[in-house]
């Protein structure tokens, strides 16, 4: 694929690009080209560090110091000289040494210290023994087994090096990243603003909670699960409500989304045949891609930008929302909040207990139930049953699933007990 200068280039062109089909586009392709088009914001603010959890680092983290910064023991035990192991003699206790303390005594050969965990190594010495490993006699210890040179020693720097970048900038910040950076003694860093993101839904069928229902008419569950996705990625999330099909109400939301924010996410309108006011609209207000994607459920998407927004239009169905969010959205918000290199959902391989009724030249997110089966012929084994209603409205299957099973582009038929790949909720959701 060469690359295509511009959206607005694609959009007069669609030639300039190899491959590019917008009505049969592959998924991996749909993901590069978004990628492609991806402005991530620059703004940066400095946090306190607990507030920073979740946030993308704008700075480097150098290490201003070894860590640990002293030889310290790993296990409660005896300090001692590797010199002294050869020997069968007792070694005479000269001392404690306390974890938080120093302990200022030259050991010698022929002695010891009693040592604490994480207690400062004594001078002079180079190996501690675990206290399990040795016999105490009359203020002496001797060993049961010869000790291993070195061994339960932490040494300065082990964990990091005084000068050694820790954190690049553009990586999420985890819990385990919060406590590493505590333990370098930086209590501000700075991160990239909260992306903004404002979705609605169209749809002159849509009744927000709290209205009555008439006949034809049903409730907007898409700005839940789009609330749901959005808070587990830590952005700012601006809810913008039902839209009418309804040329006037779409522009001015449309307009007044794209001011405010930093991506739209709208939901339904984007299908054919449906779609004439969004995209006519989309055309005048923005630059949109209109895609067919080779997939299911999730077929029509259009992405783009309106104004200094980007645009992702993702179609009704409750669940190809989910899964085109997943698939698309997730991954281009991450880039936006800064990330540099958010990595692919994991697929792990399962047995599944069902055959499988799949077209080839497409892509299949089918809901499942991922378990470990403790008895019968899989026992032992990570096996997955398909949800039994895979229709792309029914969102009761993506409640009762806990993983998608992604069956690829060149997937055909399968028999029961093949195996299949699999993308588990938990953590996703
Ligand atoms: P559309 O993409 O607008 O043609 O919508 C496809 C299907 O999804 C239709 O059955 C819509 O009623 C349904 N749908 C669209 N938006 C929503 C929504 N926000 N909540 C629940 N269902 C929706
Ligand atoms: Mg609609």
């Amino acid at each position: 694929m060469t690359k295509p200068t511009s959206l607005s280039k694609i959009i007069s062109d669609p030639s300039c690009v190899d491959d590019y089909d917008p009505n049969s586009m592959p998924v991996k392709q749909a993901r590069e080209f978004i990628k492609k088009f991806l402005t991530p914001i620059n703004v940066i603010e400095k946090l306190q560090l607990r507030d920073s959890l979740g946030r993308i680092l704008a700075e480097e983290i150098i290490s201003p110091f070894n860590v640990p910064s002293f030889d310290n023991s790993a296990m409660d035990g005896y300090a001692c000289l590797a010199i002294d192991f050869q020997e069968k003699i007792a070694l005479k206790i000269v001392g404690t040494s306390f974890a938080g303390n120093t302990f200022k005594v030259t050991v010698r050969s022929g002695q010891c210290v009693r040592i604490m965990t994480g207690a400062v190594l004594p001078i002079g010495c180079d190996t501690v023994v675990v206290q399990e490993k040795v016999k105490v006699e009359n203020g002496s210890i001797h060993f049961i087994d010869t000790p291993k040179r070195g061994a339960n020693v932490r040494y300065a720097g082990d964990d990091l090096r005084h000068g050694q970048v820790v954190f690049k900038a553009g990586q999420k910040i985890t819990a385990a990243d919060l406590g590493l950076i505590a333990s370098l003694g930086i209590g501000e860093v700075s991160v990239y603003r909260k992306l903004k993101v404002v979705f609605f839904s169209t749809g002159d069928e849509l009744v927000s909670i709290g209205k009555p229902l008439e006949t034809g008419q049903i409730y907007d569950s898409n700005r839940y699960t789009l609330y749901g996705m959005l808070a587990n990625m830590n952005v700012e999330i601006i809810d913008m409500g039902v839209v009418r099909d309804d040329p006037i109400a779409l522009e001015k939301t449309l307009v007044e989304a794209s001011q405010k924010a930093d991506v739209i996410i709208t939901s339904g309108g984007v299908s054919v045949g449906e779609a004439d006011y969004m995209k006519m609209l989309l055309e005048k207000l923005g630059q949109v891609l209109f895609w067919k994607i080779a997939m299911k459920p999730g077929r029509p998407l259009a992405f783009g930008k309106i104004g200094h927004a980007h645009y992702f239009g993702l179609p009704g169905n409750p669940v190809a929302v989910m899964v085109t969010f997943y698939q698309f959205v997730r991954e281009a918000i991450l880039m936006l909040m800064g990330q540099s290199e958010p990595k692919d959902l994991p697929l792990l391989k399962a047995i599944c207990t069902e055959p499988i009724n799949k077209m080839a030249g497409r892509t299949e997110f089918q809901r499942g139930i991922l378990y470990l089966a403790d008895e019968g012929e899989y026992r032992g084994e990570w096996v997955v049953k398909p949800i039994e209603n895979q229709s792309s409205g029914v969102l009761s299957s993506m409640s009762m699933a806990n993983c998608f099973i992604v069956l690829g582009t060149d997937v055909g038929n399968l028999t029961i007990n093949s195996y299949v790949q699999v993308q588990v909720f938990e953590g996703m959701i």
